[in-house]
């Protein structure tokens, strides 16, 4: 699996995973007591605690997600309660439920949509002002014409478009349906955990309403886990920011230190850095710097033999192979270098005219060549009986490093080991 699929896969999966159990849940019959008092509460104690968690992070588009689902949650339960309790549905059932079916997909899809991009008090003041004035002219129409505010919501304006299937009022599904190109469209732009998060939550929605009276827990069970998404979202973004590095992609330096706390006793470690690069920047500009340093780091990530690749800072990689030993890894070290040796980087966007003077320079200089490549150096230590920690074997990889530069670059050194048979392999005594 390509890295980009496996990353999709993983923005999908926390959600799909609670929307699965969200479904599974609502299907048993018979929950014991336990689990009906669980899921009266499941809903505003998952507010409550995303609801904290989204504000301390200053997350104020999920908090109004997550509102606009319990606001919803909280109007439909006083009516399934109701039906529950008395067998009949109140008289005002239709309309707010109605109401329900079309404002929630509508609230819910231009939250989702609305990036948080100006001030976050006048954003703040924004999101409410549309909260408050959809919010006060349903009820409005709600208490003063309800019969006339069900009949325009419950009539079929395209008999042709109406299917057996719609048990919801048929204005409500074209508001799903832009919901999810909406949403679609914006997870397609901007791949993230919470994009897919927000369109697998319309989803959720989309199946609960027309159950919200058919299964007992529907409603508290896939409001809380689609609240849930929201959260998880946050907390998996937060982690992206602090664990991976965002011009890259791989892990940075600090999902580093953590893999190098937890490997066993056998392992190599390497470093990689780009040769020349400050020239390189200096001929080509710090943009296509930066576009390279992607495609190395793309390489990198491919690296075979069970490597794993961090961006430790600036041009330089470390690559970790747990369990391996050095003539395993050798080989693999090789080919890596060799690939992005042969690489040749055709440079984008040489016709975007440049910022500035300096930069305008650098980019004149780049418009002369239309591809270019680079090379690597790279440092290879394997842990030795007397090496205590990971960062003694990583300092050792950083000595085979400049043994690498010294060697003339483009090259693969080891550390502590006799010469061997790889031919463009070379190796220092430690
Ligand atoms: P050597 O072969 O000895 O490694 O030479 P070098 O020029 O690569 O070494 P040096 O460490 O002096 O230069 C590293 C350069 O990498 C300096 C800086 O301009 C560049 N660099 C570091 N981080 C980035 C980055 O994120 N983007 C870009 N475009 N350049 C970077
Ligand atoms: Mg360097
Ligand atoms: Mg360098």
């Amino acid at each position: 699996m390509s890295r980009s699929s496996a990353a999709c896969v993983s923005h999908f999966l926390p959600s799909l995973l609670l929307l699965i159990a969200g479904l599974a849940a609502a299907y048993v019959k018979d929950l014991n007591v336990f689990f009906t008092s669980l899921f009266n509460v499941l809903p505003t104690l998952v507010l409550l605690l995303g609801g904290a968690y989204c504000a301390v992070y200053r997350r104020q588009r999920e908090l109004f997600l997550m509102l606009t689902v319990y606001i919803a949650y909280f109007l439909l339960d006083t009516q399934t309660d109701y039906y529950r309790d008395n067998g009949v549905v109140r008289p005002d059932a239709a309309v707010i439920f109605h109401v329900c079916s079309l404002l929630l997909p509508l609230l819910y899809s231009v939250y989702a949509a609305w990036e948080e991009r100006t001030h976050l008090f006048q954003d703040l003041v924004a999101r409410f002002a549309v909260l408050l004035a959809i919010g006060s002219v349903a009820l409005g129409l709600e208490q003063s014409y309800p019969q006339a505010l069900l009949n325009w919501l419950a009539e079929i304006r395209w008999p042709a478009l109406h299917g057996r299937w719609m048990s919801l009022i048929q204005l409500s599904y074209p508001v799903f349906f832009i919901g999810f190109v909406l949403l679609g469209w914006q997870y397609w732009r901007n791949p993230r955990p919470l994009h897919a998060a927000q369109l697998v939550g319309l989803v959720g929605l989309f199946w609960m309403l027309p159950q919200t009276f058919i299964l007992p827990f529907t409603l508290n069970i896939m409001c809380s886990q689609v609240m849930l998404m929201i959260a998880a979202a946050v907390a998996h973004e937060a982690y992206q920011m602090a664990f991976r590095d965002e011009l890259t992609g791989l892990p940075g330096r600090r999902a580093l230190n953590e893999r190098l706390q937890r490997l066993g006793r056998n392992y190599v470690l390497a470093m990689s850095d780009v040769d020349h690069f400050k020239k390189f920047n200096d001929t080509h500009g710090h943009d296509v710097g930066d576009q390279v340093l992607r495609l190395v780091a793309s390489k990198l990530s491919k690296v075979g033999g069970g490597g794993r690749a961090y961006r430790y800072g600036g041009e330089e990689f470390a690559l970790v192979f747990a369990g391996k030993t050095l003539d395993e890894c050798m080989p693999h070290l090789d080919e890596l270098r060799e690939a992005i040796a042969v690489y040749n980087i055709h440079l984008r966007n040489q016709e975007n005219r440049p910022q500035d003077d300096q930069q305008g320079r650098q980019r004149r200089a780049g418009t002369r060549a239309t591809s270019v490549s680079v090379t690597v150096s790279i440092g290879v230590a394997e842990r030795m009986p007397e090496q205590r920690t990971a960062e003694e074997v990583l300092k050792a990889a950083d000595k085979a490093l400049y043994s690498a530069k010294s060697a003339g670059r483009n090259c693969v050194v080891a550390y502590g080991q006799t010469r061997r048979g790889a031919v463009r392999t070379t190796e220092i005594p430690a």
